[in-house]
């Protein structure tokens, strides 16, 4: 049995560092779409040349490659299992393509985390943003700072700024968030499976409202 936890949140909620905390509390399997592409983008591979430009330019990725991406990785993990999602599903046609691959594998989505963040928080996280070009961990340059400037903690690696992360590239992802994935809340606040956590607050804080959140202590 396979379950889903996703993720939902316009770019710079701070997916990828709550699941990252998460990660280290539990057994959930962390699989960030983002990631996976900027994976293959840097090993020059076939789907990482078609998804490239897209991503550069703010735009989504089209839901086919998205969709043969997330079926391989299910393929790969374990039959039971509970999958974080972050970054994924992005469209409606990702979350009916999410419920197929799940029913195939008598799995179910648990719970929808919502991040909600005003967006001048969000413009001013991503400008900061700093990323390892070698473990992809995320951080910031004044809320997270690395302990030596530049330089991961985590592996020693190159701490670079994303090419998404460029001024004029945010205004268009935070536009296509409003335009394309807004209205996965609806969806899944219909089917009774979403809980909103306040991920403006510092990471610690957010990350705990979230460890409540899907411990069921603190839904609303
Ligand atoms: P953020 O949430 O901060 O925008 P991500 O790393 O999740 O960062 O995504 C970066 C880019 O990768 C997106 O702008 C998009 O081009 C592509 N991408 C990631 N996940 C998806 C997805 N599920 N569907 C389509 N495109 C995606
Ligand atoms: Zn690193």
């Amino acid at each position: 049995m396979i379950e889903a936890i996703i993720l939902l949140g316009p770019p710079g909620a701070g997916k990828g560092t709550l699941a990252e905390g998460l990660k280290r509390s539990t057994d959930l399997i962390h699989v960030s779409t983002g990631d996976m592409l900027r994976e293959q983008v840097k090993a020059g591979r076939p789907l990482g040349l078609q998804a490239k430009a897209y991503m550069d330019r703010g735009a989504l990725v089209p839901d086919e490659l998205i969709m043969q991406i997330i079926a391989a990785r299910l393929d790969r993990g374990p039959t039971a299992a509970r999958y974080l999602f972050d970054g994924f599903p992005r469209t409606a046609e990702q979350a009916r393509g999410l419920e197929a691959l799940l029913a195939a594998r008598q799995g179910r989505v648990h719970k929808v985390v919502l991040l909600e963040v005003p967006e001048a928080v969000l413009v001013e996280r991503l400008a900061g943003r700093r990323v390892c070009q070698r473990c992809a961990a995320v951080y910031h340059v004044r809320n997270i700072p690395p302990r030596q400037a530049g330089v991961c903690d985590q592996c020693g690696g190159p701490l670079i700024q994303r090419p998404d992360d460029a001024a004029a590239t945010v205004l268009n992802r935070l536009e296509v968030f409003r335009r394309q994935t807004a209205g996965l809340i609806n969806h899944y606040a219909e089917l009774g499976l979403l809980v909103t956590i306040n991920a403006g607050q510092p990471r610690d804080v957010a990350l705990a409202e979230m460890v409540a959140a899907l411990s069921g202590a603190t839904q609303r």
